[in-house]
């Protein structure tokens, strides 16, 4: 047995329906994500499933490995059975086992439309416009600066995108789960919000800081701007159930009451 799977045995396995009798008792509907993490919470990959399956932010090609495990042992599926899978944004701690997952599923990849405008920036095709959002445009200029936007990585990830998600739709298939743009630790950054079931899946636009504090983290004082007005929008929403890129998931009330942007 090699270590990095005694991890995966020691780790973070959150099953949605061990936690279904309280659930029910203070939201409408059963929570339907499922994390699958290390036992550090390093980073985390999410499974949702509605039915259908949707693999949000794939992670490494360790957690693809621990996603066939999981999906096999604790749900009785197949990666064949993923039906979509989300990136909350491009960054590679998030998105290396994008390819490894494709090698086991035929499922698309979706992810914010304004990482095509970035790639398209970089290209030369068009000038950026973040018309992504519902936050205020006249904060982004100083964010969306050339330095900032010119990141091969997009250039090569964009090629793996199937479908552009847009600001206050419903996911493609799972029209319970609403996209909500959240620049700020990255232009193209999204959450997705299922307010039946009060789940968030917040990517890096939220982690989790020391004592179980949601933090919002800034690179710049434009960058923070961006995120105070993404927390502002963030708190209306009803959200019991808190799921980061990193850190280990939040229950509870007002999670964002105390959140931190820095
Ligand atoms: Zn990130």
């Amino acid at each position: 047995m090699s270590v990095l799977y005694f991890v995966y045995l020691e780790g973070d396995v959150d099953t949605a329906s061990a936690t279904t009798p309280h659930s029910t008792r203070t939201s409408p509907r059963p929570r339907q994500v499922h994390t699958i993490t290390d036992r550090f919470s390093l980073n985390s990959t999410y499974v949702v499933d509605d039915g259908h399956l949707v693999v949000v932010d794939p992670g490494s090609d360790l957690h693809v490995r621990q996603l066939e495990t999981y999906l096999h042992r604790f749900l009785y599926r197949r990666t064949q059975d993923i039906d979509l899978i989300v990136l909350t944004h491009l960054h590679p701690e998030h998105t290396a086992g994008l390819a490894s997952l494709l090698r086991l599923c035929h499922a698309p990849v979706a992810a914010s439309s304004a990482a095509l405008r970035i790639a398209q920036f970089n290209a030369g095709e068009r000038h950026f416009e973040p018309d992504i959002t519902h936050l205020a445009r006249s904060v982004f200029p100083a964010y969306f600066s050339p330095v900032m936007l010119t990141n091969s990585s997009y250039t090569q990830q964009v090629h793996l995108v199937d479908t552009w998600l847009e600001d206050k739709e419903g996911l493609p298939g799972h029209a319970d789960w609403r996209v909500l743009a959240s620049p700020g630790h990255s232009p193209e950054s999204l959450c997705l919000y299922n307010p039946f079931t009060t789940e968030l899946l917040s990517g890096d636009t939220i982690v989790i800081a020391e004592e179980r504090t949601p933090l919002l983290r800034s690179s710049s004082s434009a960058s923070r701007r961006v995120l105070e007005m993404t927390l502002h929008v963030l708190r209306t929403l009803d959200i019991r159930y808190l799921y980061p890129g990193h850190g280990r998931a939040l229950l509870g009330k007002n999670l964002l009451q105390h959140a931190l942007v820095r």
